[in-house]
């Protein structure tokens, strides 16, 4: 039976999960916990999230812009926080003043900063070979001068000093190595001006499980907090608990003879007479329609397959003859633990990374929580 029948889909977001991952987390990577929120908490709900990872004993949040900062600030959260990504004009103060630290790349991003006039926390991120965000090595012995003169004067004072990796979620992958190795320079290159910041940075999740000698000070955990694989095939298993479960009402269900095509296109036809279910999720709300006709879902206790193609609002799937009541209970992805796909499952589907699956999923399904 299905417990929300009134609810046409929704993500229900397991907060209990989340807290069990921080804490498995932070025991495996033996240092402090950054959990990474941006995003809306990879879909998950920023604040619900950041104070699920605080109670689990996370040192520090990490988010991608200034707006989100501020946001979580103003939503009660008080610990440690980074921000990342900023574009010039953007209001470096708000986030200064609400106790944020902030990166900066650049001299000019350090200029813009100082032009706050305000007492900041700043720390510096260093292009080791992703080719993103960060100061390229070359500019950064001036980044490093101009980051250690700022300090002298007291206009702020460096916490930190980051950066990312490209190749992380393929362990024997060159560029790991020559990362870590510039990396190493880059802290020699502050050493040596005289920068001494709390905490040195470098792994996000998958660094941080599979390449210890990567896990400095610090390390930043996003994907993994949310108990999904971010290098799958390399993972050891270490008992994460995928926090997000996507489920639905059947819309419709009926039968259609051998040779009718289903949805847009037909892209797909039924080579059998047969039966079909009608969910009302779609690419509007974060279906990825490259998914049509590869996942599946779980109806019945049984997978059964999209088929067709994936629409704005809805998709079809295969009863293979059962005729289950409408309304009946579909979940999308879930932990896995009832036989359901996961979101590494749709990705699969979909050629692409959970990541994607869980952070676009939304559109107008509600959001529930459980394990407050
Ligand atoms: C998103 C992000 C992370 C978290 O990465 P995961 O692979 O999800 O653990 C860490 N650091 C930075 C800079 C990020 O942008």
């Amino acid at each position: 039976m299905n417990p929300h029948p009134a609810a046409r889909a929704e993500i229900v977001v397991d907060l209990d999960a989340v807290r069990h991952n921080v804490r498995r987390l932070r025991e495996v990577a033996g240092v402090p916990t950054m959990t990474v929120v941006k995003a809306d908490g990879y879909g998950h709900g920023m604040v619900e999230v950041a104070r699920a990872a605080r109670e689990a004993g996370a040192e520090w949040l990490g988010v991608a812009t200034l707006d989100e900062a501020v946001a979580l600030r103003a939503a009660g959260d008080r610990g440690r926080l980074l921000c990342w990504l900023a574009v010039p004009g953007e209001d470096f103060a708000a986030a200064i003043a609400a106790d944020v630290d902030v990166t900066a790349s650049s001299v000019a991003q350090l200029e813009e900063i100082a032009a706050t006039g305000a007492a900041a926390r700043v720390q510096l991120k260093v292009d080791t070979g992703l080719s993103r965000n960060g100061a390229p090595l070359d500019t950064w012995p001036e980044v490093v001068a101009a980051a250690r003169a700022g300090e002298e004067v007291g206009r702020w004072r460096v916490t930190g000093i980051w950066s990312h990796f490209a190749c992380s979620d393929e362990p024997d992958h060159p560029a790991n190595d020559a990362q870590e190795a510039a990396f190493r320079h880059a802290l020699d290159v502050a050493d040596r001006a005289g920068l001494r910041p709390e905490v040195r940075h470098l792994s996000n999740s998958a660094g941080a499980l599979l390449r210890p000698s990567s896990r400095f000070d610090l390390v930043r955990f996003g994907l993994a907090s949310y108990g999904l694989d971010p290098a799958p095939g390399h993972t050891p298993d270490l008992d994460l608990i995928p926090a997000m479960t996507v489920r639905a009402s059947l819309a419709m269900v009926k039968s259609i003879p051998a040779g009718a095509g289903v949805s847009y296109g037909h892209t797909w036809v039924a080579d059998t007479a047969t039966t079909l279910g009608l969910v009302p999720a779609g690419y509007g709300d974060g279906i990825p329609r490259h998914a049509s006709n590869t996942a599946h879902v779980l109806v019945g206790g049984k997978r059964r397959a999209l088929r067709g193609r994936v629409c704005m609002d809805q998709f079809v799937v295969d009863l293979d003859g059962d005729l289950p009541e409408r309304g009946e209970d579909v979940v999308l992805f879930g932990p896995g633990t009832r036989g359901e796909p996961t979101a590494q499952d749709w990705a699969e589907a979909a050629d692409t990374i959970s990541y994607e699956i869980v952070t676009r999923i939304g559109g107008r399904m509600a959001r529930r929580y459980v394990g407050r």
